[in-house]
C-alpha cells in the first residue's frame, strides 16, 4: 500500500483539512463532499475520502468500509437532494486518459439532468 499520509501539494488534501475553502455539504470520519468549482450538471458534488489516496486504482479489499461510505454518502445526498429519483451518475476517473486532473480519490456524483453513454 502506497503512503496515505496527507500531502501538503495535493489539492484535496488541502481542502479536507481545510486550509483552501469548499462549499462542503457532508463530512464523516472517512469522507467529506464538496461542490466541484466546475459544475458539468446541475448538480456536481465530488465525494472525497480524508485520507490521501491516489486514485480508485491503490484501493485493496482492506477499502470495503471507505468504498461503501463513499457510495452511501453520495446515495444519501442524492436522495436528499431530490435527484435520486431520474437517476444520476457516479464515476471515478483514474490516471491521464481517465481524465483525472485531482491525483487524490474521489467520486463525482452528476445529476439533475439526463447522462449520455459513453462518455466522451
Ligand atoms: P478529476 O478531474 O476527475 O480528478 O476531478 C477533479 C475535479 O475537481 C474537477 O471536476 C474540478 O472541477 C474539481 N476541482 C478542482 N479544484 C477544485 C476546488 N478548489 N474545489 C472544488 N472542486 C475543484
Ligand atoms: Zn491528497
Amino acid at each position: 500500500m502506497t503512503d496515505r499520509t496527507p500531502d501538503p501539494d495535493c489539492l484535496f488534501c488541502r481542502i479536507v483539512a481545510g486550509e483552501i475553502p469548499s462549499e462542503q455539504v457532508h463530512a464523516d470520519d472517512l469522507v467529506v463532499a464538496i461542490r466541484d468549482i466546475q459544475p458539468k450538471a446541475p448538480t456536481h458534488v465530488l465525494f472525497v475520502s480524508r485520507e490521501h489516496i491516489a486514485s480508485a486504482a491503490e484501493l485493496s479489499d482492506a477499502d470495503g468500509p471507505l468504498l461503501g461510505r463513499l457510495y452511501a454518502a453520495a446515495a444519501d445526498f442524492a436522495r436528499a437532494a431530490g435527484i435520486a429519483e431520474n437517476g444520476y451518475r457516479l464515476v471515478t476517473n483514474i490516471g491521464t486518459w481517465g481524465g483525472q486532473t485531482v491525483p487524490h480519490l474521489h467520486i463525482h456524483l452528476l445529476g439533475g439532468r439526463a447522462m449520455t453513454w459513453p462518455p466522451g
